[in-house]
């Protein structure tokens, strides 16, 4: 990577993405994570391999509710039509008694196959006259039997670290017994929203002319506590510089990952980047071809020595107050960051992007990296994008709704209406 003073120029989106992952280095398995009871660790990533200790399925059972029966039994038969033996094997019993030759034994889905079947035939494809069985088509062999292990070995790898507990996976741990879950902490991302024109939410004052409130706090922090981390707000600092440095030093010491918004502009209130120099701090992105977003600061600094006598890092955006460049930066490239921090696999540090058609004609300047925010819909099951009218990134409220974000490139100046365009999922 080149020293951070070479990176004053305006940077491309792909190479600011790359400045920041190899930045970030993961949660370290055994310093940054924590042992959760599984319910808990809803939306958490896994910081270690588990392993199944058992087969799945436990045993050999039926798929279906039916009858179980042995397929060779059928070769020499002149009429497709079995014995009922007298048993019946609900779910949840164990069978001991063994299928005799040319008899079928009633078996509901999840039973235990007796000894001496190997293939069930599903109960809608026969009829029962009186002991026997009229099989109404001849099954095929092994057909609706889940067999032991078919799933999964005992002792192989049923999750890898990394992967994130959804529903499914959530499920499969407990059907594998797994109580407790190692699994990374939560990131710690500090909020510093600056600016004299900010007031809080929570003020009883009615709003003075040339105030508004810190949204950014709101809408940053829902997006950190999507990915799993914890907003810490450092609250609303002024435009002044010894205030400012103050609290970046505290939520440097205290975070993992330091947002700031607002001040990152040429204005003459912009001062970020120049208390970032004084405190000593790397930096490796001042300006970004991107739109919304071109005036995003990216810093390192050194925090304090971590528990291993290394030197802990944190990683620092001072992203523009407009609360949709804001957003953008976070959509763009903070995601990512956190995903590699909080020890996610790699497929989840890329944004995903997919091909739509433009439902609108889209327009760019075409100098910078353009996201155009809007609506991914699937009408006849092709994916659509619908982008919104009004393009201005101090107009949040423009982004409600925003699902995607169309992407134009670099020169590419116009999408007809009904062309294809690249999509970001978001
Ligand atoms: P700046 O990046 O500081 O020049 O701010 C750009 C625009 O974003 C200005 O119109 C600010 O008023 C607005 N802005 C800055 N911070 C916030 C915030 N925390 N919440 C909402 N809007 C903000
Ligand atoms: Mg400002």
């Amino acid at each position: 990577m080149l020293p951070s003073i070479f990176n004053v120029a305006m940077l491309s989106v792909s190479e600011v993405e790359k400045i920041i992952l190899d930045l970030v280095k993961p949660f370290d398995p055994e310093f940054d994570s924590e042992i959760l009871p599984l319910p808990q660790a809803i939306a958490r990533i896994l910081a270690e391999d588990i392993q199944s200790e058992l087969d799945f399925p436990h045993w050999d059972n039926s798929a279906m509710d039916g009858y179980a029966l042995c397929y060779a039994d059928l070769e020499n038969l002149q009429e497709l039509k079995l014995a009922i033996a007298t048993d019946e094997i609900p779910a949840g019993i164990a069978i001991a008694q063994r299928l005799a030759q040319g008899e079928c034994m009633r078996i509901f889905t999840g039973g235990m196959l007796p000894v001496g079947a190997d293939t069930v035939i599903m109960q809608e494809d026969t009829e029962r006259i009186d002991n026997f069985l009229q099989l109404n088509i001849k099954p095929t062999q092994g057909e609706y039997v889940r067999r032991k292990g078919e799933f999964i070995k005992a002792g192989t790898t049923l999750l890898r670290a990394g992967t994130k507990l959804g529903a499914t996976e959530i499920g499969a741990l407990a059907s594998a017994r797994c109580q407790m879950v190692k699994v990374y902490r939560q990131p710690k991302i500090a909020i510093i929203s600056t600016g004299n024109e900010l007031v809080s939410l929570n003020s009883p004052q009615p709003l003075q002319l040339g105030q508004i409130i810190d949204s950014n706090l709101y809408a940053i922090s829902t997006l950190i506590a999507q990915m799993g981390a914890i907003a810490i707000p450092f609250g609303m600092i002024n435009d002044n510089k010894a205030k400012l440095e103050k609290v970046m030093q505290q939520a440097i010491a205290e975070a993992d990952i330091v947002i700031s918004t607002g001040g990152v502009s040429v204005g003459d209130y912009d001062f970020i980047d120049e208390i970032l120099e004084k405190m000593g701090a790397d930096i490796y992105v001042r300006s970004v071809a991107i739109k919304p977003g071109k005036p995003l600061t990216v810093a390192f600094l050194t925090s304090a020595l971590n528990v291993n006598g290394s030197e802990d890092k944190v990683l620092y955006f001072g992203v523009p107050g407009n609360p949709v460049s804001a957003m953008m930066i976070f959509w763009r490239f903070i995601r990512g960051a956190i995903a590699k921090l909080n020890g996610s696999n790699e497929s989840y540090w890329y944004p995903q992007f997919i091909k739509a058609i433009a439902n609108a004609e889209l327009n760019s300047q075409g100098r910078r990296e353009t996201y155009l925010w809007g609506q991914l819909t699937y009408p006849k099951g092709k994916p659509v994008f619908q982008p919104v009218q009004n393009y201005s990134s101090g107009n949040l409220i423009s982004a409600i709704g925003t699902n995607a974000l169309a992407v134009m490139r670099i020169n590419q100046t116009y999408v007809p209406i009904g062309d294809e365009v690249i999509v970001m999922l978001i």
